[in-house]
């Protein structure tokens, strides 16, 4: 018998990659925290011994999804301002909430609330864009998720940095120290192109360039960024970008909600990514991105949930069933937009934003086993005639019942499970009291 540390058996696999294929009754063989085998379930039970066997004879077993773009330190300002216009929720809301609270533990809970919040949505990986990055990897770390921690740089002062110099000395610093950590990783990451200057943004692609390190950055979210760049620099946004550096296939382009014909073809050539958050640029009434239009051009999408404060949920399956119905309607095609790219941009597609994708986004052997298991023996599912679809369409993230990261159970609902989720959610309730008094 061969060694294995545990044995996933389900009845169903979808890999992600290769693109629109539905493994039946299949095991996935986990050892040392990476994927070994696919095998058909009765033949892994033939060939390997294993510590564990998790059985999941009505559930799937996905790739862990990669959530491409959060502020996860903002769970702990959510609910603040629902309903205002967009300046006024940032003016009079937000930024004094956060001017008060900023410091390494606001953002060090706030993530690890937020990365518990992530791990019962089957998210393995997030991208997160904040102050203290080394604190918010810190609290998603303790949540047992993956991350890319931000090189934040940003026009104005905070407690995190008081200068242009400052960001970009400490950014640089975070992503030397993070080289080569297995769960951890950095970008450069300037805020949005109306908060940084020329100068700054230049100095960023330096250092993308340096480390090979993804530009993780808001860029044409709102009709007003647009107009005020053509008014101050005589470009667009992403023209601003490509004439500083940035635009690459490193270039994570948040929201891309105003891109048009001539950026879309930029971000094509450019072989850059366009990261979607659908949620957020409706409840702040951003736009509509032209999702479609990325996926016909051949431009990399990736799926965000954006901060809580915005959403006002982290919840990757319903961030990607809103971005697909929304992409056809934007289209006015329902055949826009379909269930299996849907799936790789909210896995793979992230993955490959992040030049990660050699270790994670899919379920083949030699990546890293980070999964979700999703049960749909459920009302809401049955009967199932299209898994893949139906894990879209009509499931929801309270049907995700397992996830795993580098192999270890980081969240299960199994009944018995000895997971520490019950005194991890006790003390979140009383860690989220805490600052709430303090807003
Ligand atoms: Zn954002």
């Amino acid at each position: 018998m061969l060694e294995a540390d545990t044995l996933i058996e389900a009845r169903w696999v979808i890999p992600v990659a290769p693109k629109g294929v539905i493994l039946e009754n299949t095991t996935v063989v986990v050892t040392q925290g990476r994927i070994t085998a696919l095998l058909p379930v009765e033949e892994a039970r033939r060939l390997y011994a294993a510590h564990d066997v998790v059985s999941l004879p009505e559930s799937a077993v996905l790739p862990g999804f990669v959530n491409l773009h959060s502020h996860a330190a903002m769970n702990l300002v959510r609910g603040l301002g629902a309903d205002l216009p967009l300046m006024d929720w940032l003016t009079k809301k937000i930024w004094p909430a956060e001017g008060k609270l900023m410091s390494p533990e606001f953002v060090r809970d706030g993530s690890w609330l937020a990365g518990l919040e992530m791990a019962a949505g089957g998210v393995t990986t997030t991208s997160d864009h904040y102050f203290f990055p080394r604190s918010a990897a810190e609290g998603l770390r303790r949540a047992g998720l993956r991350c890319a921690v931000s090189g934040i740089v940003i026009g104005f002062p905070s407690a995190w940095a008081d200068s242009d110099a400052a960001y970009l000395e400490k950014s640089e610093a975070l992503i030397r120290d993070l080289a080569g950590d297995e769960f951890v990783h950095a970008t450069i990451a300037p805020h949005a192109p109306y908060t940084v200057s020329d100068a700054s943004l230049k100095r960023c692609a330096e250092i993308s360039d340096k480390w090979g390190v993804p530009i993780h950055m808001h860029v044409n979210e709102t009709a007003g960024e647009v107009a005020d760049s053509l008014r101050d620099h005589g470009e667009r946004p992403l023209e601003r970008l490509r004439r500083c550096g940035l635009l690459n296939e490193r270039l994570i382009a948040v929201h891309s909600v105003h891109a048009d014909a001539g950026d879309i073809a930029l971000m094509a050539a450019a072989k850059a990514t366009a990261c979607h958050c659908p949620c957020s640029n409706l409840k702040l009434a951003s736009g509509f991105a032209p999702v479609a239009k990325f996926l016909e051009a051949g431009v990399n999408l990736g799926i965000g949930t954006d901060g809580a404060a915005s959403n006002d949920k982290l919840d990757m399956l319903g961030e990607t069933r809103l971005a697909a119905m929304l992409a056809k309607a934007v289209a006015q095609d329902p055949t826009a937009a379909p269930v299996h790219d849907m799936l790789e941009a909210a896995t793979l597609g992230g993955a490959r934003a992040l030049h990660w994708d050699d270790e994670i986004g899919s379920i083949e052997p030699g990546k890293a086993a980070d999964l979700f298991a999703i049960n749909l023996a459920t009302p809401e599912s049955l009967p199932v005639q299209d898994p893949a679809a139906q894990i879209l369409y009509s499931a929801g993230r309270e049907c995700i019942t397992h996830t795993w990261v580098a192999g270890r159970q980081i969240m299960s609902k199994a009944v018995g499970a000895q997971f520490p989720e019950l005194n991890a959610a006790r003390e979140a309730v009383a860690v989220a009291h805490s600052w709430q008094n303090r807003i």
